[in-house]
């Protein structure tokens, strides 16, 4: 990866929009393949990405490559659902040894894990009187097993119309989303997630640096969110994601000033799945005028 246009670690603001450090593709809950999604990366302008599904690192060979092509630097991610103090919070590694062995041993529990969720929530759907199996869900899955599937399964069509967004957004609110994320959850089952300290040092020993992603996600208070990254620092965090679609200018200020007064990296990314209904759209952030401090150079220096 060359590093060339940077003056160090850090990225000019009118290059900001210029990156996009976190999206998925159908490796996990995303819509595209990693090399359509690169597509629409160019299309958008982008220079420097990362694809980072969700427990799942399938999709790199394929997103590196296309962006070879299209002269798009691609970064490694991955981003996991791990627990803190009854709390979810969601990790990004960036930088991580796709090929590692005990990377894949990992993630091969947590894919177990995830297909145990799958099942109970498909048994919960079939009560409420729709026709799904866990083995038509499971076959549209090319990497991790989303709910998302499900929702493949059940609306198929729902990306072609506004009309389809709309249904996707409310069967998902309604049966598949979770209580403590603003749904009904009527067919929702929990999974155990990971604790926070687990995954970050799974991170490290693939070599890569942690990210805490969307700070603000569920939490609203800063004063919690301040707390929470000292906190994780001294577990060993490396950096949080400042900018992200539906971070306020205040919110964003004040994770930048948490990443400088922790010492931490920083980051900013979409969180694109799909062209759904929702804001997370590709580089569709604002960077407020901030300057993020990430280590785009963290391989070469090394
Ligand atoms: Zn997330
Ligand atoms: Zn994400």
């Amino acid at each position: 990866m060359k590093c060339d246009g940077f003056d160090g670690l850090t990225i000019n603001p009118d290059r900001s929009r210029r990156i996009d450090l976190h999206m998925h593709s159908y490796y996990s809950d995303g819509r595209f393949s990693p090399t359509e999604l690169l597509g629409k990366c160019k299309d958008s302008g982008l220079e420097i990405v990362s694809l980072t599904d969700h427990e799942n690192v399938g999709g790199i060979d394929e997103a590196l490559e296309a962006g070879e092509k299209l002269g798009i630097k691609v970064i490694p991610g991955i981003e996991f659902a791990t627990e803190f103090q009854g709390q979810e919070h969601h990790i990004i590694g960036y930088f991580i040894d796709r090929n590692s062995q005990k990377l894949k041993e990992f993630l091969d529990k947590l894919k177990e894990s995830k297909a145990e969720q799958i099942k109970e929530i498909i048994k919960n759907l079939q009560a409420f009187g729709f026709r799904v199996s866990f083995e038509e869900v499971a076959s549209l899955a090319k990497g991790s097993l989303d709910r998302y599937h499900i929702v493949l399964t059940i609306l198929p069509d729902h990306e072609k119309t506004l009309k389809g967004k709309e249904e996707h957004r409310d069967f998902f609110k309604k049966f598949l989303m979770e209580k403590s994320g603003g749904g009904e959850g009527l067919a929702f089952v929990e999974r155990k997630k990971p604790d926070i300290r687990l995954i970050i040092d799974a991170i490290h020993e693939s070599g890569g640096v942690a990210f805490w992603a969307h700070p603000f996600w569920r939490i609203k208070d800063g004063s919690i969110i301040r707390e929470l990254a000292a906190t994780f620092k001294k577990m060993k965090l490396n950096g949080i994601e400042v900018l992200y679609p539906y971070h306020s200018k205040d919110q964003s200020l004040l994770l930048h000033e948490l990443g400088r007064d922790l010492l931490l990296y920083e980051s900013a990314g979409s969180d694109f799945h799909r062209e759904d209904t929702t804001i997370r759209q590709l580089a569709n952030f604002q960077d407020f005028g901030i300057k993020i401090n990430f280590p785009f150079c963290l391989k070469e220096t090394r």
